[in-house]
């Protein structure tokens, strides 16, 4: 066998967001105290490691190859390392920073190192990722990157790695986090229990990427994975799946034999759960201390026009309710802006909030990704505000930007509502009220609304500026293909 290869794999860092939220036009900042204020905000938010580790990139790199070795480049935190020799460089592609990635794998294979691209941007866009890789991996990875490693180690890659099915989770595929620097995250504790998504919301991308089956990774090595995690890193975990109460039976038997682990636990669940009694305990005694819940919509107009059909709005609010009784605290995730909303739609969110005291509340506006239905039919009705070839557009910015009209309210009048509810729920009293008054994870939940409270505020900034930029050069027009 010859030497070693070096594989290293990429993440990038996004525009804005959790990992040092910033204003898209802060060039237009013309206030020094409120720029500055920003930049300390900004540099506060970053050392309080709100960031966890690429789990795509620790599940490739936990892949043992004879005569390979693998290690990460979050560049988050590093530049990428282009003095040291490297013989396959892999990075993920999001659609918000696809031009990154291609930026960055262009400049690599001038210099005559192979570049592989996958994720998400390139399972669905894979056409406009050729020009920019020698190769390209479409879909889950998990089968198909020890198939190309080995073919690495042979000289005989192929351009192009894609499965016709979806990897069986229940194989057992333990994930290293030898990879990672620990202190860089707010917890090196991800776990995985399963993917894809039985329902078909149309602004989400998951059932797109995963499927609508189900896949379950094996409880015993759940069990083991969090135990040998916990050895290393006794901070909190975050179970990554979209819902981790959608098989109730599965969840409910590893809960219970995650209980005597003794872990402290955020996931991410349906609302649904309210009406899980026995799973619900279960999770409270198992260690959970948040979950985030997709409220997305609480219009039932709304809701069925975007399939968000899983459950109804009439039993979000006593969902909620009883979620928090059982002693867990709620971030509820909101969409305003959906084709069932009016100008009515920001009084009623209010008032859920007050009703159900929601821990943290996120005030989304919706965001057409590109490749989900609802990018479709936006596109169809004309009312996409930007070439839908331009990748350049969609970017992470946590609702900072307007990307298409609303069907049911002008676009000055839906900014300015939108600006007026993030303005009356984000404030500093409120912030410490909601932090005050959690079931648990009081820090968190109060850390979580005070850097909201800034991050909102940069929305409307930016919002300010499209509006007055639209004002002066109308340039928020819809997109004429
Ligand atoms: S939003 Fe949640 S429930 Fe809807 S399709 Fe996506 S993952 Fe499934």
């Amino acid at each position: 066998m010859g030497s070693i290869k070096k594989v290293l794999l990429v993440f990038l860092p996004s525009e804005s967001g959790v990992d040092g939220a910033r204003s898209l036009y802060s060039e237009k900042d013309k206030n020094i105290i409120f720029s500055w204020f920003n930049r300390s905000l900004r540099t506060f938010i970053k050392q309080s490691q709100f960031a966890i580790p690429p789990l795509s990139l620790m599940i490739l790199s936990s892949i043992e190859v004879d005569g390979v070795e693998q290690s990460i480049c979050d560049m988050r935190f590093e530049e990428f390392p282009l003095n040291r020799q490297w013989d396959l460089v892999g990075i993920s592609v999001q659609t918000g920073m696809a031009k990154k990635a291609f930026a960055l794998a262009d400049t690599l294979r001038s210099r005559g190192i192979t570049v592989v691209l996958g994720g998400a941007h390139v399972t669905l866009f894979p056409e406009s990722c050729e020009p920019h890789a020698d190769v390209l991996v479409l879909g889950e990875a998990d089968d198909l990157w020890k198939e190309l490693l080995i073919d690495l180690t042979t000289a005989s890659l192929k351009p192009l790695y894609r499965s016709d099915t979806f990897p069986d989770l229940a194989i057992s595929r333990p994930v290293m986090k030898t990879s990672l620097v620990n202190n860089r995250y707010f917890t090196t504790n991800l776990i995985q229990t399963g993917r894809g998504c039985q329902h078909s919301c149309d602004f989400c991308n998951v059932h797109l990427l995963n499927g609508h089956t189900l896949r379950r990774r094996a409880i015993a090595d759940i069990v083991s994975e969090v135990t040998r995690f916990k050895g290393s890193d006794r901070r909190i975990f975050f179970f990554v799946d979209d819902s981790i109460n959608a098989d109730p039976a599965y969840a409910l038997e590893l809960f219970r034999k995650l209980t005597p682990l003794k872990i402290r636990w955020f996931g991410q669940s349906t609302t649904t759960l309210g009406q899980q009694h026995e799973l619900l305990e279960t999770f409270a005694r198992s260690g959970c201390m948040a979950l985030l819940v997709g409220i997305e919509s609480i219009e039932v107009t709304s809701r069925n026009a975007h399939k968000k059909n899983q459950n109804k709005a009439s039993e979000l609010s006593l969902a909620i309710k009883t979620i928090r009784s059982a002693g867990i605290s709620l971030y509820g995730s909101f969409i305003y802006g959906l084709d069932g909303d009016t100008l009515e739609t920001p009084a009623a969110i209010l008032d859920f909030i007050g009703d159900t005291r929601l821990d943290v509340p996120g005030i989304n506006i919706l965001r057409p990704i590109p490749g989900t239905r609802v990018f479709q039919r936006l596109r169809e009705e004309g009312r996409l505000l930007f070439d839908p070839l331009d990748i350049t557009a969609f970017r992470y910015t946590f609702g900072q930007e307007m990307l298409y009209t609303p069907k049911n309210i002008p676009l000055d009048a839906f900014i300015e509502s939108y600006s007026a509810l993030t303005r009356q729920i984000f404030t500093m009293k409120s912030s410490i009220t909601r932090g005050l008054a959690a079931p648990r994870a009081k820090s968190a939940v109060l850390l979580f609304n005070l850097f909201y409270t800034h991050l909102y505020n940069l929305s409307r900034h930016d919002l300010r500026y499209q509006l007055e930029k639209n004002s002066t050069e109308k340039t928020i027009l819809p997109y004429a293909e």
